[in-house]
């Protein structure tokens, strides 16, 4: 498989050579064409294996030219550290680079107003950890109905830091007919209870 036979936005493709990609990993070559269909998709991937692309850049082409709208982000992405929210984030602003798509990272240890701010104006993207994002939400300051894709990165360690919890809670937050790509390198009994529960009919991609 060549990126150019993938059917990303052409925008998307752009910057993918400009990163100096040649060919999509098998994590990406697995999940992006369901995910270009608008099917939930399981990936079981270490961290890596290019799993982010796997995940940014389908996100990126289906959200397309469509406006965001104050205090409803379109798409989340949920991760379990500050430190890889912050890499996601990066990853997103480089393949977004020819979009005018917008992004908010939410994560703790930093005051809100920045936040609160970019949230106010509206963004595309919310990329977040699980207790920031349920922090503004109990501020009343963001609504999570109009995602319609949903990101979890790295379930398993989701789970070791406790935060199953949250993910369920925020899956409840958001519409039944959301889009989920849901990531983790191992699948454990409640990672697995969580899959069965949020994901429609998911494809299950292993690498
Ligand atoms: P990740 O598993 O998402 O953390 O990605 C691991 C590393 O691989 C990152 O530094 C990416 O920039 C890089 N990468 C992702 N996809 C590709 C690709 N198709 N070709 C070459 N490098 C890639």
């Amino acid at each position: 498989t060549k990126f150019s036979d993938l059917k990303l936005d052409p925008k998307v493709l752009k910057a993918v050579s400009e990163a100096g990609y040649e060919n999509p990993t098998p994590i990406q070559a697995g999940a992006i064409p369901p995910a270009l269909e608008g099917r939930d998709v399981l990936g079981i991937a270490q961290t890596g294996t290019g799993k982010t692309a796997s995940f940014t850049l389908p996100m990126i082409t289906l959200l397309g030219r469509g406006r965001a709208r104050a205090r409803m982000p379109r798409s989340l992405v949920l991760c379990p550290t500050r430190e890889l929210a912050a890499q996601v984030a990066e990853n997103f602003d480089t393949y977004a680079k020819h979009t005018r798509l917008t992004k908010a990272l939410l994560i703790g240890g930093v005051s809100f107003g920045e936040q609160d701010k970019l949230i106010d104006r509206g963004v595309d993207v919310l990329i977040a950890t699980p207790g920031r994002l349920l922090d503004h939400f109990e501020r009343g300051k963001l609504l999570l109905t109009g995602v319609q894709i949903m990101v979890v990165d790295e379930a398993d360690r989701m789970l070791d830091m406790g935060f199953i919890p949250d993910i369920e809670r925020i899956f409840q937050l958001t519409p039944f007919t959301r889009q989920t790509l849901f990531f983790s390198a191992t699948m454990a009994p409640e990672i697995e209870r969580i899959t069965d529960t949020f994901l429609h009919s998911p494809e299950r991609i292993e690498v």
